[in-house]
């Protein structure tokens, strides 16, 4: 199968080309013709199966071919809503690629910018808004876009807006658009919450499924290291300097976490950058810009802020914390691994977190391999093994596990500010590589 038979026109082959790419994924092929045809449809697609261009290339096509282009200021015909910044800044970049040979203008309206710099963008018009739920509702609250010539309204990562609480922006929003107009919906995992939204929104929709939700991309090469909590970061500065590791993405729990274990691998002599909400946006795109571009080599991330990063052939993903949504494991790794290229995904696992791992290895249905060997004290990921969680008493400090392992691992502990992760290698180790 190739692009050409997709009915697209020439000037979108021609942007297609440039990209390298060679052949449609799997959602373009089942997406792209019926979008053209004007069809609703639904898709279970994850990040990295090729989704973006799955809708924005028939996306654009439609616009363009009822272009009136002498309509000054140009009106809003199409709405993508996303459910982060970051994304909304990568489906821009992939419209403006796409539609490179296109007269169609696109805006990013998203929180953490100026609301003054995009009322007078919006003033001057555009074709395509890639739109926040919340910043959104702002510029509708304030009469500063008007959404009443929307033709096409697409809705990506819909579960994640979901999960991220944007369900009454999404439904104020769907009383602003015409009830003429075309409606796209895609989502990594289908709970009864997304598809009640969808029998709201879409009419008779056309049905795609690309993966199966609890499969993860065949490409990864997943493994799960049993370690103690305290070990952790130990571990992972070796993993990361005895490995040579040049980017590396590392899913924390908190916002908190993301920060401390920034300022601990820096230490460790690691270029490393963090990402999460609490940060501004010009800190989140500078640290962004810095990973992309290899000055720094370890990204450390909340889910929701790197929910929709994509970084071409990302090679490592590493499960600081593993998620509490086992859904999110899925989402995590499909970081690594994309568009045909191989990645590792390692999760470090304390007892603490073994019904998390429970849990995921339930959606998946399968085991994710153990390393056997991690150069420490092995521990227990079984669940009935697993300490329990008691309230922390007044006077604890920070312990809030009753039976935290304290034995000292097999070998010495990294003293902070020299510790070099390229010369410590723990005892015992096998030279296995994850
Ligand atoms: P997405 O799932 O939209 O986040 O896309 C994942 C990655 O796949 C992006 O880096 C795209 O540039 C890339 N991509 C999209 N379509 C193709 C294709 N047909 N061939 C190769 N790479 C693609």
């Amino acid at each position: 199968m190739s692009f050409d038979s997709l009915g697209l026109s020439d000037a979108l082959l021609k942007a297609v080309a440039d990209q390298g790419y060679t052949t449609p994924t799997p959602v373009q092929i089942k997406a792209i013709p019926p979008i053209l045809a004007g069809k609703d449809i639904m898709a279970g697609a994850q990040t990295g199966t090729g989704k973006t261009a799955g809708f924005s290339l028939p996306l654009l096509q439609r616009l363009a071919d009822s272009a009136d282009l002498n309509t000054r200021p140009r009106r809003v015909r199409a709405l993508v809503l996303v459910p982060t910044r970051e994304l909304a800044a990568q489906v821009y970049e992939s419209i403006a690629t796409y539609g490179k040979y296109l007269p169609l203008q696109t805006q990013v309206i998203v929180g953490g910018a100026s609301i003054n710099m995009q009322i007078r963008q919006l003033r001057h018009g555009c074709d395509i808004v890639v739109a926040t739920p919340g910043r959104l509702m702002d510029h509708i609250g304030q009469k500063t876009i008007s959404l009443g010539n929307i033709e096409i309204l697409i809705l990506d990562e819909a579960d994640r807006m979901l999960d991220m609480g944007f369900l009454p922006e999404i439904r104020r929003i769907m009383a602003y658009l015409p009830k003429n107009r075309q409606s796209l919906l895609f989502s990594a995992t289908m709970p009864g919450a997304i598809k009640t939204l969808a029998a709201t929104i879409l009419n008779s929709p056309v049905e795609i499924e690309v993966a199966k939700q609890n499969i993860t991309a065949d490409l990864v090469s997943e493994c799960v290291y049993g370690i103690n909590k305290d070990n952790k970061r130990e571990l992972l500065s070796y993993l990361i300097g005895s490995n040579n590791w040049k980017q590396v993405l590392i899913f924390v729990r908190t916002k908190h976490g993301a920060d401390r274990l920034e300022k601990q691998l820096v230490k460790d002599g690691i270029r490393s950058a963090s990402l999460h909400g609490d940060k501004t946006q010009g800190a989140r795109t500078k640290a962004l810009d810095y990973f992309k571009n290899g000055k720094v080599t370890a990204l450390v991330a909340t889910d929701i802020a790197a929910r929709g990063l994509d970084i071409e052939e990302l090679p490592h993903v590493v499960n600081y914390d593993l998620p509490q949504v086992a859904e999110d494991y899925i989402h995590r790794i499909g970081r690594t691994g994309r568009a045909g290229s191989s990645g590792s995904a390692l999760s470090l696992v304390c007892p603490e977190e073994a019904y998390l791992l429970e849990a995921i290895e339930k959606l998946l249905k399968r085991q994710i391999p153990r390393v056997d060997d991690t150069g420490y004290e092995p521990v227990s990921l079984k669940v009935m093994d697993a300490p329990k969680k008691v309230a922390p008493s007044k006077n604890s400090g920070k312990k809030d596990y009753r039976h935290t392992d304290k034995k000292t691992p097999q070998r010495e502990r990294g003293n902070g500010a020299n510790f070099n992760p390229r010369s410590s290698k723990p005892k015992n180790r096998s030279s296995s590589r994850p």
